[in-house]
């Protein structure tokens, strides 16, 4: 820039006022305009307990409008915001005091960020101000709430009437092609944004090794070009369950994989395990596990509205009976048997059970757990480079060899 108005001053005669109202020009053409406002940051979240409200703090860089709502069932606040940096000097993810149970924030879609506050019992918004940067405190957003029956909190927290509370991110896709040239393979990342999915032993999110494991998948699928690959998320962003099955669907997928990391109780349970849908669980855990990984839209804040009981109920029909053969079919003859060499394997490392990501009846789909965060051991391993290549480059020998044995059967 300093060589352009050098030319500019030599080329202007009109004496110095001119000049600098040329600068003054040239620098506000050129310079975008998010550069004078600056990212949205929240740099701090405070819980306080007083005598007969709990309240909650957000600290900002700006001067924010929320929109606040709740749910119920289970007892939910939701607080919106523009999409903000949460600039935090550590995670406050799962802490809690007074009426708030656990509280949880990241991106909710493109554009909006959002913190959902799980409640002891049901609470309402009894106050609500935005303080000015006084005393060297910044920005400060401040919400009191104090416990209320159910009845009041239904009317009285309910989003604002022909105001959708949660219209969802929609992933692009492009439509599947009439005469399909290549196999199509979504790779869903679990959880995202405000769903932080499981919690390690150290404090690693799920959602992240989701996302880092299923990028590494996408790499690997795309190298030989044999496939269209499409994933619903490839960045921290919430999605609801409906929307993952949504994008597997209308791309035409003939193959779906959701990549999760597992907990247990018991710390020293560890090994890969994949699952399939069933309306009966094959055990008790994987029953238990899909009633974990279905809570995500709770999580998540979403209104679950009309269709927690499509979430809910899994009845799996004739067609889905045929898709579900072939789901079995790469969950346990193809894809643990290519993984056995390069992690150790859960007993039963194929189950089954009623998990509603898994629930397109026209697309075979897997659900992954890569291994288990809650045993240390594993969890560390789980982060290394060099696992993640490996265990991937096992699940990406596993999508060739069900290919293969499709095309074969084709001939
Ligand atoms: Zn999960």
């Amino acid at each position: 820039m300093s060589l352009i108005l050098k030319r500019l001053s030599q080329f202007t005669d009109f004496g110095p006022r001119l000049f600098w109202v040329l600068v003054f020009a040239f620098v506000v053409i050129t310079t975008p305009v998010q550069s004078f406002a600056g990212n949205l940051k929240v740099q701090d979240i405070r819980v306080g307990v007083h005598a007969s409200a709990t309240r909650f703090v957000v600290e900002l860089n700006d001067n924010v409008e929320p929109r606040i709502f709740g749910l119920p069932d289970p007892f939910r606040v939701v607080i919106d915001l523009p999409e903000v940096d949460f600039d935090l000097e550590e995670e406050r993810i799962g802490d809690g005091a007074g009426q708030i149970l656990k509280l949880r924030y990241g991106l909710f879609r493109p554009g909006t960020s959002r913190f959902v506050l799980d409640l002891k019992s049901p609470s309402k918004v009894t106050k609500k101000f935005v303080l000015k940067p006084s005393g060297g405190k910044p920005w400060r957003l401040v919400i009191d709430l104090e416990p209320t029956s159910r009845a009041d909190f239904v009317v009285s927290m309910r989003p604002n009437a022909g105001d959708n509370p949660s219209p969802v991110t929609r992933v692009p896709v492009p439509s599947a092609p009439r005469q399909k040239i290549k196999p199509v393979v979504v790779v869903d990342a679990g959880h995202g944004g405000v769903d932080p999915g499981a919690i390690g032993v150290s404090g690693v999110y799920e959602k992240k090794i989701a996302l880092d494991y299923a990028r590494e998948v996408v790499r690997l699928l795309r190298v030989a070009d044999k496939y269209e690959v499409i994933m619903t998320r490839d960045r921290d962003v919430f999605l609801p369950l409906r929307e993952r099955v949504r994008v597997s669907r209308a791309a035409g997928a003939d193959l779906f994989l959701s990549l999760h990391a597992n907990t247990h109780p018991k710390r020293s349970t560890s090994g890969f395990s994949v699952y399939t849908l069933s309306d009966r669980a094959s055990d008790k855990e994987a029953a238990a596990l899909a009633a974990l990984e279905n809570k995500s839209d709770v999580i998540g804040g979403v209104n679950l509205g009309g269709y927690s009981d499509d979430v809910q109920n899994i009845l799996i029909d004739f067609a889905q009976a045929k898709t579900n053969e072939l789901s079995v079919e790469f969950a346990r003859d193809i894809l643990v048997e290519k993984v056995k060499n390069s992690a150790s394997l859960l007993t039963r490392p194929w189950r089954s059970a009623g998990f509603a990501v898994l629930k397109a009846p026209d697309v075979p789909s897997v659900l992954v757990e890569l291994g288990y965060i809650s045993n240390p051991q594993e969890e560390r391993l789980l982060l290394t480079g060099s696992h993640r290549r490996k265990l991937c480059a096992a699940i990406v020998n596993a999508v060739d060899a069900y290919f293969k044995t499709k095309q074969s059967a084709a001939l």
